[in-house]
Parts: structure tokens; sequence; C-alpha cells
């Protein structure tokens, strides 16, 4: 009789490979099915034992939308015949990454499952921009919280969270920054609380633009997945790792302004020479 396989959920971190955890990196070249997200980078997925079967379970646009219904199934399915699977998702498979659907249909089903954790985004971007998502004099508390939300959970209340004075970093705030600007002002933010965006965060293709909540309408489009971190934080950060990251539509002077310390070296009196993000391009799916 064969045995009933197991179930790891595993987090592959934001993007650089370095950034897996050392288990992750034992399960992925030992497991014998791996289902992996969309967001998960090629360089991870090469790590995966060549034996292994591998389905991509992505949701992305575009695509055929798989549904998490056909997921939870499918993962059931192949542990039910004694396989050791791998469940990988960007980031930390419990911020956002619908594991707790995914382990309800588990327990159901009597499989056994173990989650191993990994670096979610939010500390990845503000890694990438050298801000500290907490900091003595700015922010004593940290809000993981998303822009997009299923239609039967409650969004979060923006207005208390405006009002905590914690760092807020926002999953999934979509192209629309200026109905994210809106909302966060219709909460009771200020317009001139920093804020960053931070595209691809610990990829090679990592872009940050910093502006305000009021600058957020005229910010540049970057490359999906973005994070937008938002509160005082966000003056910390690091002006050589933004002038190396950053594209910024208006002068250093006029950023100076509202984010005062961000531009405090040479280049700060003259407006950055950066990429200009129209020539900026996607990298094939
Ligand atoms: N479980 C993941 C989040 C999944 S939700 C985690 O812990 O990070 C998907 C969202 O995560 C994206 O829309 C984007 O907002 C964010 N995200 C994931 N990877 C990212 C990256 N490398 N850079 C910036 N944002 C990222």
């Amino acid at each position: 009789m064969k045995t009933t396989g197991k179930v790891y959920l595993v987090g592959a971190g934001p993007g650089d490979p370095e950034l897996l955890t050392l288990k992750a990196l034992r399960l992925l070249r030992t497991a014998e099915a791996v289902l992996h997200d969309e967001l998960v980078a090629p360089e991870i997925l090469s790590l995966i034992s060549p034996s292994a079967q591998v389905h991509n379970v992505g949701k992305r646009c575009g695509k055929k939308k798989i549904l998490q219904s056909e997921i939870n199934h499918l993962m059931v399915a192949l542990a039910a015949t004694g396989l050791r699977v791998v469940r990988l998702k960007g980031g930390d498979p419990l911020i956002f990454g619908r594991a707790g659907e995914e382990i309800e249909s588990l327990r159901a089903a009597g499989i056994a499952y173990e989650i191993v954790p990994g670096v979610t985004s939010a500390f990845a971007a503000a890694a990438a921009a050298h801000i500290p998502l907490t900091h003595r004099r700015a922010s004593s508390a940290l809000v993981l919280l998303t822009a997009h939300h299923a239609p039967e959970t409650e969004a979060a209340n923006w207005s208390k969270l405006a009002a905590s004075g914690a760092t807020l970093v926002i999953y999934m705030p979509g192209q629309n920054y200026a109905d994210i600007a809106t909302r966060l002002k219709a909460a009771g933010m200020a317009a001139e609380t920093p804020c960053a965006i931070v595209s691809r965060a610990s990829t090679s293709l990592q872009r940050t633009h910093c502006t305000t909540v009021a600058g957020l309408n005229i910010a540049p489009q970057l490359a999906a997945p973005t994070l937008l971190v938002v509160g005082d934080v966000v003056c910390f950060a690091d002006p050589v790792a933004l002038a190396q990251e950053f594209v910024v539509p208006t002068t250093a002077e006029s950023l100076n302004s509202t984010l005062p310390g961000l531009f405090t070296d040479s280049q700060s009196q003259t407006p950055n020479p950066r990429p200009n993000p129209e020539n900026y391009q996607e990298p094939l799916a």
C-alpha cells in the first residue's frame, strides 16, 4: 500500500534566488512534484529536481485562469498518490498568498503539510530603497495591506490605518496610483506624506520611484509587480540607492522640499539624469 505524501507550502522569496531559505532549496531539490505561482523567478525554478513534475498554476491575467479550487484539488491529488509536493509561492506563503484556502483543503483531505516561510516582498522593497520600515523617530508599527481584496472580504479600514501613524506597505497597488492617492487622502493621510513605489524588488530589474501621496498622481508606471510604501520612514531612504534605482519625473529640488534629507549630497541640486520610463522594456514573461 502506498503511503500518503506530504505538501510543503514554501515561500520562494521576492525574486533574488539568494533570498531563498536553505530549507526551501533542499525541498526544491528533493520534491517529486512542484506547483508554482507565476511570480516565481525562472532562476528559482531551475533549482527544482529535473525528475520532478512541475505545474505552473499561476493565475496571471491574459492566460487561462486556473481556479483556486482546481489548484487545491491538484495539490491534494498529487499528495494522495504518495508524492512529496512543494507548493511554491512568491514571497512568504502566508502573506496574500491564498495559503489559508490551501491549508483548509489539505486538512479536509487529511494530508500532512508543513509551512516554510519566505522573505516577503515588503522586506525586499524596503531593502531596495534602504527604507527602515520602523524607525524610533518616525514609526513604531508596520501594516501590510492590499489595494485589492476578494469581494467577500471587507476592505481594511484605511482611515484607522492612516491615523495610526504606522508605515503602510500596500501590496497589489495596480497601475492606478492616482486612485490609491485619492483613497489615502480620503482616509485622512496628509498629501505630503512620503511614499515609494518599488518595482521588481530584489531582481536585476528593480526600480524605485520616490514621491509623496499628492505626487502619486504623476508617478511613472513601473513594471509589475510593484509595492507602495507609505509613511514618514520613506524620508530615511538612502539617496545613493535612490540615485541608482529611482526614475524621478520631477527635480530633486522639489522632492527635497517634501522629503527633507533625501537628496542631501552633491547631486541634490540638479534634476536626476535617470532613465525615461517610456524606454523601460518589459522582459518576456
Ligand atoms: N506572498 C507574496 C505576495 C503575493 S501578492 C509576498 O509575500 O510577497 C502579489 C503582490 O506582491 C504583487 O502584486 C506585488 O504587490 C507584491 N510583490 C511580489 N513580489 C514583488 C517584488 N519582487 N517586487 C515588488 N512587489 C512584489
